[in-house]
């Protein structure tokens, strides 16, 4: 049994570990939201989000989950009755297309394996038999945290210019932004759907949305009912930064705080960071001989590995929730669970945020003496392996 002895080890694809400067940032004294300094705070937050998310575009935040976000970009642009293309990468795929219909959408789901990302191909057919333009709204996840796996979104604009179709693209990019390479502009995106909790290193509450021109016109006729959602107030009060109601003025010191963080090491350098310590979990995961949920990039269309979380099969009928409980127990580490459809069958690796390589060789660490203390089948040598990719020596 662990005695906690120091901070527990919380590896799961999010929440994700608060840097100290954040925290510290956050234990800040409230402002006045009315005040000039918040406006200097809530400006800066905003430039600075835009620098992350590549855009120019217009961003609103919520005091909110990224469950909020969804909502808000589906309230502000859509009417009801509406059609959503949406495709089952997994489970925040499903849960995103279940708050769709309980709003009075009607998602149309493209089924998927929970092992794959969007087959663009799909999408594009999908669109063209939509002669009448029906569906409104093409709403996809970048990074499906249930699985680990990524779609390639500019294949997916492409599918719809292709398609000449007019929808909107809506993409969930919750556990991506800040952690992957990701460009609401440059890949012609309408909405980018987020929140502080995953890639940001912030604990939950913000949501946000960034808007296209696009997005802003397809607003002015939306019908579905909305309010706190509603953008076009927190826009007006935006520009001069401010806020239709209270905002949460310490998660936004945070906010500060983290995206500077980001932009000091560099996007680019952020996003090498990420993929360096998915490449050297994959290595750990191959060397012990367990099998990865995401099928290898090439075999399904638009499917690639994530950087930001490792989804990984357990052997046989054994129980993932055991092994983590386990690790739980002994080490005091918390990992991602299986999420419905592959709930028990597998365990997740989350490596971002705030991770180094002392972090991702711990956890490996970790997750390896877990499943000798289990009893589940498997070579040892992950760490070794790497070790190995992290260093670019094999040791031999
Ligand atoms: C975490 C997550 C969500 C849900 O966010 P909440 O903050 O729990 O509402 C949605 N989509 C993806 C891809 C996520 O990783």
């Amino acid at each position: 049994m662990s005695v906690a002895s120091s901070r527990h080890f919380l590896q799961i694809p999010g929440p994700t570990n608060v840097p100290d400067r954040v925290l510290h940032a956050i234990a800040n004294p409230t402002i006045d939201h009315r005040g000039p300094d918040f406006a200097d705070l809530a400006l800066e937050v905003f430039d600075k989000l835009r620098a992350v998310a590549r855009t120019s575009a217009d961003v609103v935040l919520y005091p909110s989950s990224g469950t909020g976000a969804w909502e808000a970009a589906l309230v502000n642009t859509l009417s009801p009755g509406d059609a959503v293309l949406m495709y089952e990468t997994g489970h925040f795929a499903e849960q995103w297309s279940e708050l769709a219909s309980s709003l009075g959408l009607r998602p149309e789901t493209i089924p998927g394996d929970w092992r794959s990302g969007v087959d663009p191909a799909a999408v594009e057919q999908r669109l063209r038999a939509d002669t009448e333009h029906r569906i409104k709204a093409v709403a996809v996840v970048h990074n499906e945290t249930s699985t680990g796996v990524v779609s390639d979104i500019p294949a997916v604009r492409a599918a719809i210019d292709a398609a000449g179709h007019p929808a909107l693209l809506l993409v969930d990019t919750i556990s991506s932004l800040g952690s992957m390479d990701y460009r609401h502009d440059e890949w012609g995106v309408d909405v980018t759907i987020s929140c502080s909790q995953k890639g940001l290193m912030l604990p939950p509450g913000i949501g946000l949305n960034v808007i296209s021109a696009k997005a802003l016109l397809a607003a002015q006729s939306a019908r579905l009912t909305k309010s706190y959602w509603d953008w076009q107030p927190l826009l007006t009060a935006g520009k001069q930064g401010y806020f239709r109601y209270t905002p949460p003025t310490n998660m936004l010191f945070g906010l500060r705080e983290a995206l500077s963080m980001l932009l000091e090491e560099g996007l680019d350098e952020v996003y090498a960071r990420h993929d360096r310590h998915a490449a050297a979990t994959r290595a750990a995961v191959r060397a012990w001989g367990l099998e990865i949920l995401c099928r290898a990039p090439g075999t399904a269309p638009g499917t690639d590995y994530s950087s930001v979380l490792t989804a990984v099969l357990m052997p046989g009928e054994h129980d993932a929730d055991h092994l983590r409980q386990v690790i739980l127990e002994h080490f005091d580490t918390s990992l991602g669970a299986g999420l419905s459809k592959v709930a028990k069958k597998v365990f997740r690796i989350g490596h971002l945020g705030a991770f180094n390589d002392a972090t991702l060789l711990g956890t490996l660490g970790v997750v390896e003496a877990g499943l000798r203390l289990a009893d589940v089948p498997h070579r040892p040598g992950g760490v070794t392996a790497a070790i190995a990719e992290l260093t670019g020596r094999s040791g031999e």
